[in-house]
């Protein structure tokens, strides 16, 4: 079954919106997998995000996810990669429909929430790199 890697921000912790947003995913009727509270090393979230190693706000993006403890987590369920970005919302608060998660709770792209992978590869990839001691079954 697809699987994806969902993290709530610093931000998200710290505003009080974690039970808001594992409801909306588990209303939807996808599974949660794993779950975690942690916080982010410099070095983790460069090796998170080191896609995006050439942009100019790649310092500011790193330094915003040390800012405070993350929630980090495994969702289950079918097509959860695409549908979850879905329920998560366009990158840029600004562009995001009222209804998601960004659309409802965020106005700055630099402060945007939550996280979710974007293709099933990254969600192995990501899954891989937050939960290396594994994930139920
Ligand atoms: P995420 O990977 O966090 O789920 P995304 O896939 O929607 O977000 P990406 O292009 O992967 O978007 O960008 C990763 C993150 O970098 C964004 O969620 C946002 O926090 C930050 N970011 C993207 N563009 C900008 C920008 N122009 N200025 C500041 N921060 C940005
Ligand atoms: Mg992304």
């Amino acid at each position: 079954n697809e699987r994806t890697y969902i993290m709530i921000k610093p931000d998200g912790v710290q505003r009080g919106l974690v039970a808001e947003i594992i409801a909306r995913f588990a209303r939807k009727g996808f599974t949660l997998r794993a779950m975690k509270m942690m916080n982010v090393t410099k070095e983790h979230a460069e090796k998170h995000y080191a896609d995006l190693s050439s942009k100019p706000f790649f310092g500011g993006l790193v330094s915003y996810m040390c800012s405070g403890p993350v929630v980090a987590m495994v969702w289950e369920g079918k097509d959860v990669v695409k549908t979850g970005r879905k329920i998560i919302g366009a990158t840029n608060p600004a562009a995001s429909e009222p209804g998601t998660i960004r659309g409802d709770f965020c106005i700055e792209v630099g402060r945007n929430v939550i996280h979710g992978s974007d293709a099933v590869e990254s969600a192995n990839h990501e899954i891989g790199l937050w939960f290396p001691e594994g994930v139920c079954e």
